[in-house]
């Protein structure tokens, strides 16, 4: 094919704005060789009619639901991009919870999870995972408050509490009347908690005192109750108690200063011989054992929200590319800007088909494999950060500004990237697995 003359670039771009009067000036000094190509072009009708719908989820994973389960997905959607979308940026920007939202929201779980009394694990875990999906693709905060109210208080509580612990917290937890957090963190130990928590707890006749620090625990400003785990001085094993607010000796401080998930309220937490009665212990959690298979399960959960997050910044990046006009064409139309785009599609189809995997076997075994959602975890860490970073990049200054949302994605995903385990943490639990070689001392 002969080289593309100016002229005939100077036309190409005139074809994508479609102003003739200026298309007229610049064919009077075309030569008629060039005019014919244009023409040629114009035929071959290379030039979209519209711009194709934004579209993440490009492998039709979707189609693999059953016609209800799609519809809840859409009413989840739905109320994310009517409710969420429109404030959470200035919430964001100040570093506060909506709590305008939480009736609504409460709704909205009782609509699509909530059917039955306990419907923690109502979906299953292919719909679950793709709801939480959905909650990440307009708003990580949000689907953090859900996964530490949800997964975390309420998903001890379901694992480990007795009858009556259910019955007498769970109601009003589904019903979002009581709010939950979950504190297993400290100041000083991290990835470690496996090695040994330093907070303890005394029984003392039909009480136990707490002692310690915790840090980070989402939610934990407003809960109601905190699940928090400590270990036993008679036996040495982990166990957990159910801290309700108000009692002596738990003191909850907002942390502040965060750059990451401003909208989630997070917490520095100290025990001063707390005192919380033998009821509120989780009477079937005996050691760190039962911990490691709830993280199993968040980790899981955090890989779907991870390809969540990653979708709902391409989508904002595509939207953008489209309608972005440099040297007089959409910059969606560069071949640099194509590259970035589809090298995030890959990375959110990899992702989607990767955490699907993942949700078909936990239904089929019955549990998730930890070294599976470790897995997932890491995968889906690397490929959110990756497609977050590609798509702030596609709205160059804008990328930065959080009128354009994908900054907001950007900051989050530095936090989904940590908890739950942090990226080494999951590779060395899978590293684990394939060699049988802890590695971690
Ligand atoms: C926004 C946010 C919300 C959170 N919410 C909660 C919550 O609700 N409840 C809760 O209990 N916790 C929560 N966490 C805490 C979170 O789980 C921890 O941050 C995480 O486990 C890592 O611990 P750390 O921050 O102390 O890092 P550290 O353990 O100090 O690790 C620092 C670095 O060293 C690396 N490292 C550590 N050990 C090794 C090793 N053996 N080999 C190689 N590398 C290693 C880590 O991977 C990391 O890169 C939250 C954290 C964040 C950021």
């Amino acid at each position: 094919m002969a080289p593309v003359t100016m002229p005939f670039a100077g036309i190409s771009r005139l074809f994508q704005q479609v102003h003739l009067p200026q298309m007229l000036r610049s064919l009077s000094g075309v030569s008629p060789q060039d005019l014919g190509l244009a023409l040629k072009r114009i035929a071959l009708k290379r030039r979209p009619k519209g711009i194709p719908p934004v579209n993440s989820d490009f492998y039709d994973i979707r189609d693999l639901l059953s016609a209800d389960e799609r519809a809840t997905l859409t009413t989840i959607r739905s109320y994310m991009e009517e409710r969420v979308r429109p404030v959470i940026g200035d919430y964001w920007e100040r570093g506060e919870f909506p709590h305008e939202l939480v009736p609504s929201f409460a709704h909205l779980i009782k609509e699509t999870w909530g059917r039955q009394p306990y419907a923690i694990d109502n979906l299953g875990p292919v719909l679950a995972g793709m709801a939480f999906m959905e909650l990440a693709r307009v708003d990580p905060s949000i689907y953090t408050f859900f996964g530490v109210h949800w997964g975390l208080a309420m998903g001890s509580i379901a694992m480990f509490g007795s009858a009556e612990q259910r019955a007498q917290w769970l109601p009003k937890m589904e019903r979002f009347e009581l709010l939950g957090s979950w504190s297993l963190t400290e100041p000083d130990v991290g990835s470690a908690t496996a090695a040994g928590l330093t907070t303890t707890a005394r029984r003392e006749g039909d009480s136990w005192v707490l002692n310690g620090a915790k840090k980070w625990s989402g939610n934990a400003p407003f809960a109601d109750l905190n699940v928090v785990w400590a270990r036993d001085l008679g036996d040495n094993q982990v166990k957990g108690f159910l801290v309700e607010r108000g009692t002596p000796g738990y003191v909850v401080e907002k942390l502040e200063g965060k750059i990451a998930l401003r909208v989630v309220q997070n917490a520095n937490i100290t025990l001063t011989n707390c005192r919380v009665p033998e009821a509120n212990r989780l009477q079937n959690a005996g050691s760190f054992r039962d911990v490691a298979r709830q993280l199993g399960l968040a980790r899981g959960a955090v890989a779907w929200a991870m390809t969540g997050t990653a979708m709902g910044a391409y989508e904002h990046a595509l939207t953008y590319a489209n309608h972005r006009i440099q040297f007089g064409q959409p910059i969606a139309g560069f071949q640099l800007v194509q590259s970035s785009l589809v090298q995030m599609l890959g990375n959110i189809t990899a992702m989607q088909t990767l955490c699907l995997r993942m949700s078909q076997l936990h239904a089929r075994d019955g549990k998730i494999s930890q070294e599976r959602a470790s897995l997932a975890k890491a995968f889906c860490g690397e490929k959110m950060r990756e497609t977050v970073a590609l798509a702030r990049n596609v709205l160059g200054g804008n990328g930065i500004l959080l009128e354009y949302n994908v900054a907001r994605f950007f900051a989050d995903a530095e936090a989904l990237y940590s908890y739950e385990g942090t990226h080494e943490m999951n590779t060395l639990i899978v590293g684990r697995a394939i060699t049988g070689i802890g590695a971690f001392l």
